[in-house]
């Protein structure tokens, strides 16, 4: 079932860069509504259990480090079409990819800091948003 949500965070390079507020500034005219919102740090078995999907991959080891490395900003976001729309708007994985005026074009470092994760799926939009927030913290 599409739920026109979709789950984001801004990584800890982009908090600690300060483009905290570039970026939501692009979600927001993106069409964006947020419906939930905190600054939080993970911890690494945080970190970890949230990308359990690329245990396997070589780079698992570097992104829980780097994902607990600093404060993220996790949102819940709501558009029609919330999740592909808001894969357009971050762009590519690798910001050498990303096209012209996504955010991981603008804010990306490379394609491990790449500013922003998006969820890939109504599915999985709904499993990431439960991983951070409670029922009470989102908004009607
Ligand atoms: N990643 C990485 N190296 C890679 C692929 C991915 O460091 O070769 C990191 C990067 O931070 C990426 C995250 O792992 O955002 C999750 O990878 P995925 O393939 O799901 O990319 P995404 O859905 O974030 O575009
Ligand atoms: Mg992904």
């Amino acid at each position: 079932m599409a739920t026109n949500r979709t789950f984001t965070m801004i990584k800890p390079e982009a908090v600690a860069n300060g483009t905290t507020g570039k970026i939501t500034d692009m979600i927001i005219e993106g069409g964006f509504k947020i419906k939930a919102m905190k600054l939080k740090q993970l911890s690494k078995e945080e970190a970890g259990e949230f990308y359990a999907v690329h245990k396997e991959r070589p780079f698992y080891g570097e992104l829980v480090d780097y994902m607990s490395s600093g404060p993220i900003v996790a949102m819940i976001l709501e558009k029609d079409n919330a999740v592909a729309d808001f894969r357009a708007l971050i762009g590519a994985t690798d910001p050498a990819e990303a096209a012209e005026g996504t955010i991981r074009k603008k804010y990306a470092t490379s394609k491990a800091e790449n500013a922003v994760h998006g969820s890939d799926s109504d599915e999985n939009a709904e499993i990431e948003s439960n991983f951070h927030f409670d029922a009470e913290e989102v908004v009607g």
